[in-house]
Order: structure tokens, then sequence, then C-alpha cells
């Protein structure tokens, strides 16, 4: 398990990495193929948040799982934008207000806590349930990309050579493992923590979702990236048949 765990969230981390180097060979990128990728990513997540995860936490610790849920949540919204002045996902575009390179070392610390819980949520998902894990690996896989990119573009934006970009992209890959790592604890530790864990990361996901990625689609010129978000449940759905079937 530990070695399955530790491969998912390097592929993860790669792909962090990717988004990264994407800004580092090319300034912008086409604004339509990461609103589709963003929306793709957040109908997936959602849907993994009220389909599996939240059903799956309740079962497992009863009412208590709600506040698990809630503190997963509060715990992103406080590193990402109670302490943090500035950050959301896709390509930064305000110059105006990146002005200092203290600002995007603000924004990196909020992503890298983020990071740092995807890492977690795809390392608790696998041992809580393989099948769960392994939707959870997706979920944060769909965002990886232009999450790398988000950074990358942060740390251009305010003012940091290109040598900032793969040094940021690169320290969210490793918050990234890191937070895969702790699957090393987790031989060790009770099935009620484990739990707590596992409800704690739906809390986290659905912050991603419906903070992080659903308010930049909606920010869309058209309509079309927000309809794309129900493509994205739907890809949810097959992903969760086809694996159902090819696991259980
Ligand atoms: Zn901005
Ligand atoms: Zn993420």
């Amino acid at each position: 398990m530990t070695l399955q765990v530790l491969f998912f969230g390097l592929i993860a981390a790669l792909a962090e990495l990717l988004g990264g180097c994407l800004i580092y060979f090319k300034r912008s990128w086409p604004q339509r193929a990461q609103e589709m990728l963003l929306a793709l990513g957040a109908g997936f997540i959602l849907a993994l948040v009220f389909i599996k995860l939240i059903p799956a936490s309740i079962e497992t610790l009863g009412e208590t799982a709600a506040l698990y849920c809630m503190i997963g949540f509060a715990t992103i919204h406080f590193f990402e934008h109670t302490i943090v002045g500035h950050l959301h996902f896709g390509e930064e575009t305000h110059a105006d207000v990146m002005v200092s390179k203290a600002a995007s070392i603000s924004a990196f610390s909020g992503l890298f806590v983020h990071a740092f819980f995807d890492g977690f949520a795809i390392s608790v998902g696998l041992h809580f349930d393989f099948l769960l894990g392994i939707l959870i690996f997706l979920a944060v896989l769909l965002h990886k990309i232009p999450e790398g990119l988000t950074i990358g573009s942060i740390v251009l934006t305010s003012g940091y050579s290109r040598r900032g970009v793969l040094l940021s992209s690169g320290g969210l890959a490793l918050a990234t493992m890191l937070g895969a790592c702790s699957v090393l604890i987790f031989g060790q530790v009770s099935e009620g923590l484990i739990g707590m864990g596992f409800a704690f990361s739906a809390g986290v996901a659905m912050y991603v979702g419906a903070s992080d990625l659903i308010p930049e689609i909606n920010k869309s010129k058209d309509r079309i990236p927000p309809l794309v978000v129900f493509l994205g449940m739907l890809l949810f759905y097959v992903s969760d048949r086809a694996l159902e079937a090819a696991l259980r």
C-alpha cells in the first residue's frame, strides 16, 4: 500500500511540476483550454464529494463527520484566503495587485498548504478504501496542471525570473509528496483517526471544487465552461462505474 500511495502522490506531484514547466516555456496559454480543464476538474471533484466522500464519512463517523468536513473546509479557507490577500486559480492577470514579491510568497504559502492536503487526501483515501482513493487521485490529478500553471503565472507577474517558476511549482510538487508521505504514519494510527482524516479531506475537496475552481469558471465570458462542469460530473460517474467494474 505504501508504495502505491507514494506512486500516485508522485504522479500528482509531477502533474503540478508540468503545469509550472508550461509557464516556464511559454508565458501565457489559451484561456479557453485552461477554463475547460478547471471546469472538468470542478465537476469531477464536486461529484466525488457529494456522491462518495460525504456519505462514506458519515457512514464511518456518524453525525460527527460533519464537524471534520467543516474543519477541512475551514482550514483551506484560512490558509488560502484569510491570511493570504490575493489568490485564485488560473492565470494571474492582476499585475496591479501582484506588485510585490511578498504577495506571491504569500500566495505560494496558501497553495503549499492546499497541495499538502491534496497529497494527504490521496494517502488517507487509499487507506480508507482503494477505489475511493483512486477516485480522489483522479480528482487531484485533474486540477494539478492548472494549479502548477497558477503558481507559475503568479510568480512571473510578481517580478520573479523564470527560475522562480520552476522553484515554486517544484515546491508545490514537494508539498504534494509530503502529504502523500503521511501514509508512512497511517500504519500506526487507529481506524477512527483515519476516518477523521478522510472526513477532513472531504471538506478540503469541497473547498477546492466550490471555492477554488467554480468561481474561476463562472468568470468566463460565455456559458460553455460552466456547462463543462456537468461534463466533469459525468466523467466522475463514468470513471466510478469503470473502476467499480474493474476492481470489484
Ligand atoms: Zn489575480
Ligand atoms: Zn490542488
